[in-house]
């Protein structure tokens, strides 16, 4: 069973929910597919947290067939080629690996090579099996770390919480791709809404089932729950604004391990999750 957990900015608490989530359960794997900025290793702090290179393919130009011709530079979309001074140049960086300018030179000018983008590590922390993905800066796309990633667990596995990238571009929808549900995380702020909106756009794009969990909560109004009612979202619970919670964040400290009483917040919005799926896999069979 795979969760996603998302939202439309960072800092909401994807991450404070995907741990904790994992934490609370039984066992569970964690995978975090924040590629441009992993930190749920920091909480964890897995033993044995070991890596393996992602490497992509990149084209590169023998100028002895080379013509000059210009068919790839024309052909690349994303402007990674261009013909200077008798001089076919690739820029690396921009690149995203389609093969399509090799298949295409007509004087077999163009080969491909391995390019490192970054790398996973896996590792264990007590009760959970984490997963972590790390983009090296400056790379266009993450999405081949977050592909291995999530290949990495086998079927039938159990429990995976999947701590997707904020924001609703294509290593979001990469993250969500295989999720049996996702969970939405959302402040009470009018750009807690906005940002609510984004991604709840992007799961029923998906058709995703999803849940809302209702971040830093105080007493009063919340734009994020009245969202939610309008568009008849589940709300599968709500975490405090609460002083404790956000100095052991900070701490990266996993709140379900340090005190009983986030055990019961966190515990009842997992059985709620599982309850859901479990819902829908009996709706559509
Ligand atoms: S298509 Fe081939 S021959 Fe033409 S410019 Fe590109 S590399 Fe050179
Ligand atoms: S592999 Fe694709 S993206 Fe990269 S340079 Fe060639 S055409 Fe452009």
């Amino acid at each position: 069973m795979k969760i996603a957990v998302l939202s439309g900015k960072g800092g909401t608490g994807k991450t404070l929910v995907s741990v904790n989530m994992a934490a609370a359960a039984r066992k569970a794997v964690y995978i975090d597919c924040d590629v441009e900025e992993p930190n749920g290793h920091l909480f964890f702090k897995p033993t044995k947290f070991e890596g393996e290179d992602i490497a992509i393919k990149i084209p590169f130009v023998n100028p002895a067939l080379c013509t000059g011709c210009r068919k790839c530079v024309d052909f690349c979309k994303f402007s990674a080629l261009a013909y200077i001074g008798k001089k076919l140049i690739i820029f690396d960086e921009v690149c995203h690996s389609c093969g399509g300018c090799v298949l295409l030179c007509p004087e077999k000018a163009l080969s491909e090579k391995d390019k490192k983008i970054g790398e996973i590590r896996k590792g264990i922390s007590e009760n959970v099996t984490v997963i972590s993905g790390f983009l090296n800066p400056g790379e266009a796309s993450g999405i081949p770390i977050i592909k291995k990633e999530l290949s990495s667990v086998a079927e039938g596995e159990g429990l995976t919480l999947i701590d997707c990238p904020p924001g609703s571009a294509c290593i979001a929808m990469e993250s969500i791709r295989d999720a049996d549900y996702c969970i939405l995380v959302a402040e009470p702020t009018l750009f807690g809404v906005h940002n609510l909106g984004m991604v709840y756009e992007l799961v029923n794009l998906f058709h995703k089932p999803h849940g809302v969990v209702l971040n830093k909560c105080l007493e009063g109004e919340n734009p994020s729950e009245q969202f939610c009612i309008e568009h008849h979202i589940n709300i599968l619970g709500k975490i405090p604004f609460d002083h404790e919670i956000g100095t052991l964040n900070s701490n990266a400290l996993i709140l379900v391990r340090e005190k009983e009483k986030y055990r019961e917040i966190f515990f009842p919005l997992l059985l709620k999750a599982v309850e859901e799926v479990a819902r829908e896999k009996a709706f559509n069979s």
